[in-house]
């Protein structure tokens, strides 16, 4: 059950021995696994929905049947994730095993988009603001903030990728965690982008934002959106699933996280992009089991029609158009 099977995207051949290396680990017990309550609702009364990530890899999705809550369980345990991080990560994702231009590059665009929603919910100050990025990589995302005139600082645990952020772009970028990360000065914006489906204690990483936060901190958190399969993984739950991800997102899971916290969402959508303040929210947990479930059915009937929608329309001469530019 826990042996690897064959994989739903195209791999190149650093991938292919990756993952046969990353295989070979959970079937030896060298990464080993834990199980897991819902993080939303502290239940254990989890339903299994998929086996097996795009890699081909063993990967336990579980939808919790008291709330519809989709996580990993049972997951690799954090000292398994540490060591995958540190050896296999990044050759197996990103399909390289060094840092380079081309990611800094794919960092920048993706700060763009980042800035410009920021800027459609009216977030972005006209003063410069102090911003730090948790999961920051190489410092992409952050390169584009300070290109608009403000003052950026990132952590990663990923040593290679902050060291070529430091050297090559002069950014000022740190190995570290939140929990040990101190700045005398008050941030103004605090940027999560796909980070917070790697992080296993949600709670304690929560906790550890809002101790950061003053009443005029934002915080934007995107993660890749179970909702938005449809658009973003051609409607194939099975392109979305990757070893890495302890947690599934809705924006309504999300904001049911955050809010105990004493953090209320400015705006959000099913992406997952969005961006919350301390406050109350007024919005109330619901159960998205059937909503979650429902949605999973609808893309599994009418994938076939991908092809003719707009965004696999999109999605073509995206293609047609790397092929003429020779990407
Ligand atoms: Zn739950």
């Amino acid at each position: 059950m826990m042996g690897e099977g064959l994989p739903s995207i195209v791999l190149n051949p650093i991938q292919i021995r990756v993952k046969q290396e990353v295989a070979n680990k959970v079937k030896t017990g060298e990464y080993d696994f834990e199980s897991v309550f819902c993080a939303v609702c502290n239940a254990d009364n989890p339903e299994c929905i998929a086996e097996r990530d795009r890699y081909g890899l063993y990967f336990s999705v579980c939808i919790c049947k008291q709330c519809g809550f989709v996580y990993t369980n049972p997951r690799m345990t954090q000292s398994a994730y540490s060591a995958f991080y540190d050896n296999e990560y990044r050759p197996l994702y990103v399909g390289s095993e060094v840092a380079g231009e081309a990611f800094f590059r794919e960092q920048q665009k993706q700060g763009k988009r980042i800035y410009e929603f920021l800027d459609s919910a009216n977030q972005i100050s006209t003063r410069p603001m102090r911003v730090l990025e948790v999961g920051c990589g190489a410092g992409g995302i952050l390169d584009f903030f300070r290109s608009k005139g403000h003052e950026v600082m990132g952590i990663d645990l990923g040593s290679e990728y902050v060291n070529y952020g430091s050297k090559h772009h002069s950014l000022d970028l740190r190995v570290s965690t939140l929990a040990d990360f101190y700045c005398k000065d008050a941030i103004d914006l605090i940027v999560y982008s796909h980070v917070m489906e790697h992080i296993l204690d949600l709670y304690a990483e929560i906790k550890a934002i809002r101790c950061l936060c003053s009443s005029q901190t934002k915080l934007y958190i995107e993660v890749p959106g179970i909702k938005n399969i449809h658009k973003n993984y051609s409607m194939d739950a099975m392109t979305y699933y990757q070893n890495a991800h302890a947690y599934h997102f809705t924006l309504h899971s999300i904001r049911a996280l955050l809010k105990p916290h004493g953090f209320a969402m400015i705006a959000g959508n099913e992406y997952v992009k969005s961006v919350f303040s301390i406050g109350d929210d007024s919005f109330s947990q619901r159960d998205e089991y059937q909503s979650v479930l429902y949605y999973f059915r609808w893309n599994e009937r009418f994938r076939w029609l991908f092809p003719l929608s707009i965004a696999g329309v999109k999605r073509t001469l995206k293609r047609i158009k790397d092929r003429l530019m020779g990407n």
